[in-house]
């Protein structure tokens, strides 16, 4: 019954997911309040002005208009409402004509790949790396060429990026700030990335779009600037959701910018429109499109200070202990070096102890471990002692 295409994916069915189903049971056996579970990035902190939102949109918007068909792109009045903020925020130059309203990020970057994917092109992502992306990129029969860690700093390894580069190189995706190492990708490095891929470009007389997935852009602590990508590379596209910065996963809402400068760019705004019908979704959902609208009208952000206190803590704590990593500048994870080499061995210890997080194989990277750390200060200080046992076990 299951086709061929389909079996890897089953297979490969995400760890985190497995992890996430464990605390489940491990917190109906042991109370919830001793397990400390950091596998699942799923966002803690309310916002209640999103409710507000919809209230209102359901209360004044008209019944058809609210729940009707639209253009496949999404509503025009979200998107140049969005245009204007982007606009506003990053000096650039968009109208509603450049976004296109997803079912989340991850139909954002499945409707760009659909849309540029030949069977065999390639697609150069950097390890670690969110590894959906490889079941995305398989969808459209492209093959994924990973970019080895740079684990001292984790940002990108450039003179490997540039060597890896060939004439069926079609897109790269960079993920900023990062899922799972709270890294962010500074204005250096995305100028440096922009000139190979012009080089490149050059080289082969081909387009490379340099696809940035930006979930986390709002998740960015002490005044990090994560640079918006369209202004340094003329082949930028950006693919953003509100899963994070709004608390919202469940409702499946972001938007793509494909600019201007963008090489046949009409006709690629054009494909990603239709793509977001061919894949079957057909458009954005609608209530929540406008919800966005109200929010960006009325300023509604999450509250950044209650990751950044958890980020502090954890971080503090856990490099007290003996644990190493590099210290987040956004998203909501830390990306912590096991201390054996294979890092599920260290899962099951941490297990022993009831903290759950996920090994780093699931981003393509061993040898490390994923904690979310989206989740109460309160779980993070019980968690604490556990962690201390588990580094005195290792002798940290
Ligand atoms: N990209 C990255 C790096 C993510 O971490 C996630 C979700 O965790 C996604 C894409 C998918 O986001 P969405 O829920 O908006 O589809």
């Amino acid at each position: 019954m299951i086709s061929e295409k389909m079996k890897p994916f089953m297979a490969n069915n995400s760890a985190i997911r497995a992890m996430f189903e464990e605390g489940k049971r491990m917190a109906a056996v042991y109370g919830r309040e001793n397990v400390y579970d950091f596998s699942l990035g799923n966002p803690n902190v309310p916002v209640p002005q999103v409710t507000e939102a919809i209230l209102d949109v359901v209360k004044n918007e008209d019944f058809m208009t609210l729940h009707g068909y639209m253009s496949n792109a999404g509503y025009e009045d979200v998107r140049q409402t969005i245009a204007e903020s982007l606009n506003k925020r990053f000096g650039t130059n968009f109208s509603f004509k450049n976004l296109i309203m997803t079912v989340g990020a991850a139909s954002g970057l499945n409707i760009i790949l659909k849309s540029i994917l030949n069977p065999g092109d390639e697609v150069i992502v950097f390890a670690p790396y969110f590894v959906e992306y490889n079941a995305y990129v398989r969808n459209y029969d492209g093959n994924v060429v990973v970019i080895s860690p740079d684990t001292e700093t984790f940002m990108p390894k450039l003179d490997e990026f540039e060597a890896k580069i060939t004439a069926k190189t079609k897109a790269v995706i960079i993920n900023n700030p990062n899922n799972p190492t709270g890294v962010v990708y500074d204005e250096a490095t995305i100028k440096a990335m922009a000139a190979i891929l012009e080089k490149k470009e050059k080289e082969f007389g081909t387009s490379i779009v340099l696809i940035s997935d930006e979930p986390y852009r709002e998740l960015a602590y002490g005044g990090v600037e994560v640079p918006f990508v369209t202004k340094y590379y003329h082949n930028a596209v950006v693919g953003y959701s509100y899963s994070k910065s709004l608390s919202v996963p469940g409702e499946r809402i972001g938007y793509v910018v494909i600019p201007d400068e963008v090489d046949d760019s009409a006709a690629l705004i054009g494909a990603a429109t239709i793509a977001n019908r061919v894949i079957g979704c057909v458009n954005a959902p609608s209530l929540v499109q406008k919800v966005i609208k109200y929010c960006i009208e009325h300023e509604v952000t999450v509250d950044l200070e209650t990751y950044e206190k958890n980020r502090n803590l954890i971080y503090g704590a856990l490099t007290e202990y003996g644990f190493t990593c590099a210290k987040p500048d956004g998203a909501f994870y830390l990306f912590v070096k096991s201390p054996v080499e294979n890092e599920k061995e260290f899962c099951e210890v941490a297990k022993k102890h009831h903290v759950l997080v996920v090994p780093g194989s699931s981003f393509a990277c061993p040898g490390y471990v994923r904690l979310a750390y989206c989740v109460s200060y309160e779980q993070i200080e019980r968690s604490l002692p556990a962690f201390k046992k588990i580094a005195e076990e290792y002798g940290l």
